[in-house]
């Protein structure tokens, strides 16, 4: 992921303060849905660089990414400055294995985000291959606040076109939100809360499980899915689990 290609910024939307999309233009290679491209800028005589999943599913442009900025972080508080018509670099491949090629079929494919993690579920789930492999796919979001809820018009659209076979779960961990569970994703996996609420019970005879997001509940989530049987994919030993981590 060395070779760079020059990007216009054709859009950007705040959600909230700190909490961006942003469309780029640039000629990147096809890619498969759950994958990251990098992002990159020239500050102070060094390009930096971070990885971005794409939130436009393969066959859809603009490329869309979206995050929330760090304030202390070298990156995201430039990128947020960036207006349309201003240029980035762009890793000329996308990157990751955290695709549903690595995903064996079976019935229930459970997908967990939290924060920004959200958009790599947006492009996977906008492709025909969830819904030509799974009978059921649960969709997962934990945010901090109800303004960090974001994508709702693309979620209703996903809802609508797939009806009963998606479930879209909203988690806040800070409010208490209609329509939303309060907590934290982990704590209503171990209370069985969020199974519960769903109707359905992650099993390793029946489901495979994604995790992206933070370290914290990744590594929690790890601890109770091993705890109910399921094992991490490898390329050489498949399993009921993969993840990825932003930070
Ligand atoms: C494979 C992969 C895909 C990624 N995709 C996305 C994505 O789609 N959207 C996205 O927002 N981020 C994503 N990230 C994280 C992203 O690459 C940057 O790390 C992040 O945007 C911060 O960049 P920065 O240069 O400002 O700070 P960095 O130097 O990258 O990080 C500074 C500090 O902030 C922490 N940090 C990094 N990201 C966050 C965050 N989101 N919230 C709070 N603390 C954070 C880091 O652990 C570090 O301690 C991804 C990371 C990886 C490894």
């Amino acid at each position: 992921m060395s070779d760079w290609v020059k990007a216009k910024v054709t859009g950007k939307h705040a959600w909230t303060q700190g909490l961006y999309s942003m469309r780029l233009d640039g000629p990147i290679a096809d890619f498969t849905a759950g994958q990251y491209i990098k992002v990159a800028m020239d500050i102070a005589g060094d390009r930096v660089g971070r990885p971005y999943s794409l939130v436009n599913p393969p066959q859809e442009r603009p490329l869309e990414i979206y995050f929330n900025e760090v304030p202390d972080g070298p990156l995201t508080p430039r990128l947020s400055d960036l207006d349309p018509g201003d240029e980035v670099w762009l890793s000329a491949k996308a990157g990751g294995i955290f695709t549903l090629e690595t995903v064996a079929p079976t019935k229930t494919l459970w997908l967990l985000a939290t924060g920004t993690a959200l958009g790599v579920y947006l492009s996977i789930l906008r492709t025909p291959d969830p819904w030509e492999r799974f009978e059921r796919v649960v969709l997962v979001h934990g945010v901090r606040e109800a303004a960090d809820l974001t994508y709702g018009e693309m979620l209703d659209g996903i809802a609508a076109r797939q009806g009963e076979r998606f479930s879209f779960v909203p988690v806040v961990s800070r409010a208490e939100v209609p329509g939303a569970l309060r907590g934290r994703i982990t704590d209503l996996l171990t209370s069985g809360t969020l199974e519960s609420v769903l109707g359905s019970r992650i099993d390793p005879s029946d489901s495979h499980v994604m995790l992206c997001g933070n370290s914290a509940m990744i590594k929690d989530a790890k601890v109770i899915l091993e705890g109910r049987g399921l094992i991490r994919h490898k390329r050489q030993a498949p399993g009921q689990y993969t993840t990825e981590q932003y930070h």
